[in-house]
């Protein structure tokens, strides 16, 4: 059975869902996007989500798709319709159709483009071994806090990580870690998790900004701090945060054994806070 996916306004079997070859996010990637995770049918930090939504569009100058009440509406009504108990929603916006011209168009609407995915939440056996991470250069352009759907270094990193036999790859600018291609990244030394700062040079994470609430309400300290590799090679753990991994151990980084080789206590005592969290508030 296909997905049913939604296209601005309408709920269509996948293969009937198309859009225009002009569409700006075809030619020139001008778009945004969020993942949201599904449990038990329910979204886990949909309103920050929803914010950081706000926030690209208005970075872009682009228009809000549809009122905030039928973007909720859309969501839901996928999950219903693709029977979603654990996994994501994918929603991107884009500029819209318009002839090629690099300028922004006036007043063409937006594209509006959701599906589902299934995938663990919960119940994911990574999380139990940990996973391997490589370092790469951080090649991406300068506003990283703009959730775009320009991606390819974050494939060609991911390829790398792939071929590597990794889960993630670690990117590296001016001696200190960026991100991870899809996560938030973060160190634990003498039980303080250390992680880096906001600003336009990493996406402020979803999962990060709970995080960092959960962190304080359990009184596990965190320091938002530049951090380099070699700390994370010397790190007693590491671990990455996003939307579909949550709390996402790293047992090594480009084949050398971070801390014990298995996830950490600080990682694991986080997930674990970050879940019963999310099942509680659903
Ligand atoms: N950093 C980058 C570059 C990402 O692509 C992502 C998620 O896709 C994240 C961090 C984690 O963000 P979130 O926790 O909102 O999923």
């Amino acid at each position: 059975m296909s997905r049913i996916v939604h296209l601005n306004g309408q709920f269509l079997p996948e293969e009937e869902a198309r859009v225009s070859i002009f569409d700006r996010g075809f030619v020139f990637a001008d778009g945004v996007y969020e993942v949201t995770a599904v449990v038990g049918g329910r979204f886990i930090d949909y309103d920050p989500h929803m914010e950081r939504l706000n926030r690209s569009l208005r970075e872009l100058d682009m228009g809000w798709p549809c009122s905030k009440d039928d973007l909720r509406a859309v969501h839901e009504d996928l999950v219903k319709h693709n029977g979603i108990d654990e996994g994501r929603v994918y929603m991107q916006v884009t500029r819209g159709v318009a002839e090629r011209d690099f300028a922004y168009p006036k007043d063409t609407p937006t594209t509006l483009m959701a599906f589902t995915q299934l995938g663990p939440v919960i119940a994911n056996p990574k999380a139990e071994t940990g996973v391997a991470a490589i370092s790469i250069p951080d090649i991406r352009w300068k506003r990283r806090d703009i959730k775009s759907i320009a991606l390819l270094p974050q494939c060609m990193g991911k390829e790398q990580a792939a071929r590597a036999g990794a889960y993630e790859a670690l990117m590296v600018e001016d001696g200190h870690i960026t991100e991870g291609t899809s996560s938030s990244a973060y160190i634990v030394k003498d039980g303080v998790v250390i992680t880096r700062p906001l600003s336009n040079s990493i996406l402020p994470g979803v999962t990060r900004r709970t995080l960092v609430r959960l962190a304080a309400e359990h009184q596990i300290r965190i320091e938002e701090r530049l951090f380099t590799l070699e700390e994370v090679r010397g790190a007693d753990e590491a671990f990455i945060t996003s939307a579909s991994s949550i709390v996402m151990p790293l047992v090594s980084i480009d084949g050398h054994t971070v801390g014990a080789g298995k996830p950490g206590p600080v990682a694991k005592r986080l997930r674990q806070v970050y879940l019963d969290a999310a099942l509680a508030a659903a």
